[in-house]
């Protein structure tokens, strides 16, 4: 693996980096306190081609690498998670499972809309009974002469309220996952209603919603993938997702280290900067080798996907690894601005909010390691 970035990847991490320093760092406590980004952030992304990265460019997207995607991911982690997981979720799970499974009308429905930020989607797989065992979902869509009629609720859905077209899975079939199969539906559909969830821990400024379906009619036409492989098409999509939060997590890590050695070297205590006092220095040292770590994790993926070689066992390890990080990192940053950590004049407590869910979405922390010792041990623990 090539760790040396090319021009271009060198090109858009910067371009990257310019706009979170000017349209999202400066803003990202106020979206936070008041609980929503503004709107128009998904516009900014749209015409910087965030929101279509890796999307090729026949379909609207921008034809990107995968470490270019996780290079502005780290940027906009470093910048607010709750902007980072519009285009985790929009781009990486709804436009990439239609890029990947769609057909030439779908596409063409949706794909250039996605890319340029005119629609937002989202990712509805979880309910408010079904978790980690996602194959449990017991929404249903039931054939009505040519269409389908969906009903049940999602919960805990990123980008649930704003978007414009949601990914939902739901059972068509009998008990397990091959009864499932996916479906885009607008959310404009009659019979749809959506509660954004409020009083979270962090991604404050993200909206997460609950979503309802009281007989959605949809067409057949609005089947994703086969009937059936619908759980198939959320695992192989939500593999990749798994990189895109890990990358976040770096992007997290780096605002924590740069924050905290920053800080260190302005703050006096016993008559000298705080970063002259070995166990300042030890708490740095941890934040930046959990940084490092976890980039190194996530860029492998990275180089595999665009490879093209198996990565399911890395992506795990990467996101495993980079949530877990990115929590110690903000804790650790906390520590180094001592009381001032706590108050929101800072960033480093934002961090930590929003650090704490990636090691539950996406699949859990305890879930990726069940992942990861099936993959060893050929035993299926779950
Ligand atoms: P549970 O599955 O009930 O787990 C509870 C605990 O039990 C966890 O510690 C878990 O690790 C543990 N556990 C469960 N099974 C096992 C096992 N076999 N062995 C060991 N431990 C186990 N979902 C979507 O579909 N789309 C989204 O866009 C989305 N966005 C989200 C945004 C936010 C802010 C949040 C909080 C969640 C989001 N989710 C989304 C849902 C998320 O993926 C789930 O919360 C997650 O999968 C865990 O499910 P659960 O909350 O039901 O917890």
């Amino acid at each position: 693996m090539d760790l040396e970035l090319s021009a271009e990847q060198a090109a858009v991490r910067r371009l990257a980096a310019d706009f979170v320093d000017r349209e999202v760092v400066p803003h990202a406590a106020t979206w936070d306190r008041r609980e929503s980004v503004d709107p128009d952030i998904v516009g900014k992304l749209g015409e910087l081609g965030f929101l279509g990265l890796t999307i090729g460019e026949d379909d609207g997207g921008s034809g990107g690498d995968h470490l270019s995607y996780c290079l502005v991911l780290e940027e906009l982690g470093r910048g607010d998670s709750a902007v980072r997981g519009i285009v985790s979720v929009s781009l990486g799970l709804v436009a990439k499972s239609v890029a990947a499974h769609g057909t030439p009308a779908q596409k063409e429905q949706w794909l250039p809309r996605l890319c340029s930020g005119a629609a937002l989607g989202c990712f509805a797989l979880t309910e408010p009974d079904s978790g980690s065992d996602a194959a449990a979902l017991t929404t249903r869509a039931v054939r009505d002469g040519a269409d389908w009629l969906i009903t049940g609720a999602k919960m805990f859905i990123t980008n649930g309220t704003t978007a414009d077209v949601a990914l939902v899975f739901a059972r068509t079939g009998g008990p397990g996952h091959r009864g499932i199969s996916a479906f885009l539906v607008p959310t404009d559909a009659p019979g749809l209603t959506r509660r954004e969830i409020h009083g979270k821990l962090g991604l404050r400024g993200q909206a997460t919603g609950e979503l309802r379906f009281d007989g959605v009619r949809v067409p057949d036409s609005a089947r994703l993938g086969e009937e059936g492989a619908g759980f198939r098409l959320a695992l192989a999509t939500l593999a990749k997702g798994r990189m895109s939060v890990a990358a976040g997590c770096v992007g997290i890590a780096q605002g924590c280290l740069d924050a905290a050695v920053g800080y260190a070297g302005q703050r006096t205590q016993f008559g000298k900067p705080i970063a002259g006092h070995q166990l300042v220095q030890q708490l740095l040292a941890a934040i930046a080798v959990d940084t490092d770590a976890a980039r190194l994790l996530v860029w492998r993926v990275a180089d595999l996907i665009d490879r093209g070689e198996p990565f399911a066992t890395e992506v795990s390890m990467a996101k495993l690894f980079a949530s877990e990080a990115a929590v110690r990192a903000a804790n650790n940053a906390v520590q180094v601005f001592g009381g001032y950590g706590y108050i929101d004049e800072y960033p480093v407590g934002k961090y930590l909010r929003d650090a704490r869910v990636a090691t539950l979405y996406e699949g859990t922390s305890q879930i990726q390691q069940l992942l990861i010792g099936r993959a060893l041990t050929g035993v299926n623990a779950f």
